[in-house]
């Protein structure tokens, strides 16, 4: 079946996925029926839910809870400050020598701690005339990183014209996506999408986003199969995330399960500090103890660097 038929199964409306949950009625009066940042899960993640619980370490990640609504402190709802290093409506130049092309608003799933749940994502304008012209006149740029949102929620023709006005900037070398698709709905890499990357002159990087090993399947490592047969590096990113991933069985199985299909763990995040996912954070403390005891029982490669996002900063700032 065709990707975008695949997503239009996504649960976006939250009695349909408690009906399909079985939730009970004490566990539904947890839920927060109306958020501001929409449900939206793609049914193969829904299946592999258990039923009737709110303690499911997928559940958590996008299942909005009451506790979203606690205002705390510190919280805030750019705690990146990608308003300060925006160029142009969805360029963010934030480090030397690459920057970030936010190409569309859209996911595959909305996860609730996403640091951009409220980026004002200039979906007025189309196209990416502004920021090409603005990556054109850098030649300090040579890699530019496609985020979102999801890049993989564009068309393959979308994601081809926006590769090709790439392509003619000669300073660019590096072609770098992040995406979470692969997890909710590996159909995505399709025929189209994989041409697209072999034909590229730019050197592609994909970073796969994923925080518990239970999210991952055989169909994923399939698709993911099919973008190392170009030679493409792959690498994973984690969020930390409080009764999702914070002890060191998941961390480490999700580590193993990675490296055990060639996939490098690049980043584990302490979590960005956005307003209404307090109870998502985990203590740095924690984070440091939980990465001693990953250095201990793993080989160098399948760690993580422990990070976390200060605005200003040069880098990300290892922990
Ligand atoms: S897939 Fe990434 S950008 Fe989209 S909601 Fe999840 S964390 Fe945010």
């Amino acid at each position: 079946m065709p990707w975008r038929e695949i997503q239009r199964h996504n649960f976006t409306r939250i009695d349909k996925l408690l009906d399909f949950l079985e939730m009970s009625d004490p566990l539904r009066a947890q839920i927060w029926q109306k958020p501001r940042f929409p449900l939206n899960l793609p049914l193969r993640l829904a299946h592999k839910i258990t039923k009737n619980t709110l303690n499911d370490p997928i559940l958590r990640q996008f299942l909005p809870l009451n506790e979203e609504m606690t205002q705390t402190p510190g919280f805030m709802t750019d705690p990146v400050a990608d308003a300060t290093f925006r160029k142009g409506n969805k360029l963010l130049v934030k480090y030397q020598g690459r920057a970030l092309l936010s190409t569309t608003g859209a996911c595959a799933m909305n996860c609730r701690f996403c640091f951009r749940q409220n980026f004002d994502y200039a979906t007025e304008t189309k196209g990416f005339k502004e920021e090409l012209s603005l990556i054109a006149q850098d030649p300090s740029l040579s890699e530019i990183i496609l985020s979102g949102g999801d890049p993989l929620s564009l068309s393959n023709e979308t994601l081809k014209e926006l590769i090709d006005q790439l392509e003619k900037i000669p300073h660019l070398k590096l072609l770098r996506f992040h995406s979470r698709f692969p997890i909710g709905i590996p159909e995505r890499i399709d025929a189209g999408f994989l041409n697209m990357l072999k034909n590229t002159r730019l050197q592609p990087i994909f970073i796969i986003h994923t925080n518990h090993p239970r999210e991952l399947d055989d169909d994923i490592f399939a698709a993911l199969k099919k973008l190392q047969c170009l030679n493409i590096p792959l690498l994973s990113q984690t969020v930390l995330l409080q009764e999702v991933n914070d002890n060191e069985e998941t961390l480490k199985m999700l580590m193993l399960q990675l490296v055990h299909h060639g996939v490098m763990p690049y980043y584990l995040h302490q979590l960005d500090r956005v307003q209404g996912t307090a109870h998502f954070e985990v203590s740095q403390e924690k984070g440091k103890s939980l990465m001693e005891t990953l250095l201990a029982s793993l080989p160098g490669y399948a760690v993580p660097r422990y990070v976390r996002e200060i605005p200003g900063s040069t880098n990300k700032t290892p922990l």
